[in-house]
């Protein structure tokens, strides 16, 4: 049972909690020594970071390990490579040599797909063939900005497929220092219509600090739509209701909004608990206020939210929060990502049966989705035919803007859960088949033109 659990609504002032802290977490809230030590061994390859509103208000420690907010925020037993841990642990128990330590983290680290998707390779824009630090430009309409300030977030997810952002690798970071190179590279491409600020978490920031990385976009005409990825609802509500510069930050929505920009917040929720506490549903409310509209997206993730009741619950409590369901997506190919993955069939089961139980105006929510390297592709269906049974499939985003909503297949199978494990018909559109096969001719988005 937790001591000295602070109440609901009590948590204002902002600590971060990391592997540095773990005795006293196990102390206030009971952990095993087995957990702790786990804990320790997998955090040394994986981020771990949360903060004291998760550790009161959200996770039910009557319920740990299985709590899926313990699963979502702390590391696991079963994230790395049996082998891998146990070297860890042992290392650690025998009090091995940092150098000998931070070699096997490397190593592990290395086995883990830091950057899925191409995001090095080919999302990274250049101007006069430099390449343009902390941005990326993979869709036509869309760039995404990493302000350097806000590659944190106010508790990490153990599922983060952007993991390696935080584990204090340079080349592995993406970040930009200032928004001038963005703004040249806007101004030379008035194609894009939305930038997306993203991290990490842009709302770690402060207000004055988000400030100046923002309002230079305003000035550029063609951008319409300013995207804020963020799971500061969730992680940290204060940030909109009682921080400092709550209010402030509020003011900055409603400038944008004032410039005539749709103001879009791409709210993360994972599970419908963190939706349940008084200051979520007020920051919500307060951001829904300025003009703001709040898109609600999040990976189908086992042993965090892997069933339908789940789904059908968080879309709901965000359509009665005001917000928009958008996306649900497949886990992607990072990490630990054999802990977290759930076959295709299984996520395409979930979606179907959540979104039966929907009100029609939550049936804005798509899914489930996979941000493969060519652009995102849903999950539609499976089709029975005589030849057998196939994914059906269909583009909604990509590179090539000539593949967006065109529907393709895929050979059925029941433990298939991201692209690399799907085989194509071979009736598939030959560009579809190149762009998949990363033969494709077309100029990618993204890269210089
Ligand atoms: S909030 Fe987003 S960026 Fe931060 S750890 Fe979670 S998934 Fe990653």
């Amino acid at each position: 049972m937790p001591a000295q659990r602070p109440t609901a609504g009590e948590v204002t002032r902002f600590r971060t909690v990391g592997p540095q802290h773990m005795d006293e977490v196990a102390a206030r809230y009971g952990l095993s020594h087995g957990a702790l030590e786990t804990v320790r061994a997998v955090s040394r390859v994986l981020p771990f970071r949360v903060n004291d509103y998760v550790l009161s208000e959200l996770i039910d420690w009557n319920r740990v390990p299985e709590d899926p907010i313990f699963q979502l925020v702390f590391p696991q037993h079963g994230m790395l490579r049996a082998e891998d841990e146990k070297l860890l642990v042992d290392l650690a128990r025998a009090r091995a040599p940092k150098r000998e330590i931070a070699a096997e983290v490397r190593r592990i680290r290395a086995g883990l797909n830091p950057h899925p998707s191409g995001q090095m390779e080919l999302n990274v824009p250049s101007l006069a063939d430099d390449a343009l630090e902390g941005i990326q430009h993979k869709y036509r309409e869309t760039v995404l900005y990493f302000p350097q300030q806000g590659q944190t977030c106010h508790s990490y997810c153990t599922y983060c497929f952007r993991w390696a952002q935080f584990i204090g690798d340079a080349d592995l970071r993406f970040a930009a220092p200032g928004p001038e190179r963005l703004v040249e590279y806007l101004r030379c491409h008035p194609a894009v219509s939305d930038v997306l600020f993203t991290g990490g978490d842009p709302m770690v920031m402060s207000t004055e600090r988000l400030r100046s990385h923002l309002e230079p976009v305003l000035s550029v005409e063609t951008v319409r739509t300013v995207r804020i990825g963020t799971k500061a609802v969730a992680y940290w509500p204060q940030r909109f209701v009682s921080d400092a510069d709550a209010d402030d930050l509020l003011r900055l929505f409603e400038q944008v909004v004032a410039s005539g920009r749709t103001l879009a917040v791409m709210a993360h929720f994972s599970h419908p608990r963190e939706l349940e506490t008084a200051t979520a549903r007020r920051a919500l409310g307060r951001v829904r206020a300025t003009g703001a509209v709040v898109y609600c997206q999040a990976p189908l993730i086992a042993h965090v939210n892997d069933d339908a009741r789940t789904w059908a619950e968080l879309w709901r409590a965000e359509l009665s929060a005001g917000a928009v369901p958008y996306y649900m997506f497949v886990e992607r190919d990072t990490g630990p990502r054999h802990y977290f993955e759930v076959p295709l069939t299984k996520g395409l089961e979930i979606f179907r049966t959540a979104y039966s139980k929907l009100p029609g105006l939550a049936r804005t929510v798509r899914g489930p989705v996979m941000s493969a390297t060519p652009g995102k592709v849903l999950v539609d269906g499976v089709e029975e035919t005589a030849e057998g049974r196939f994914f059906q499939l269909r583009m909604v985003q990509a590179r090539d803007p000539d593949l967006v909503g065109r529907p393709f297949r895929a050979r059925w199978s029941p433990t298939a859960a991201w692209m690399d494990h799907l085989e194509l018909d071979p009736s598939a559109p030959a560009d579809i088949a190149a762009a998949f096969a990363g033969t494709s001719r077309r100029p990618m988005a993204g890269v210089s033109e």
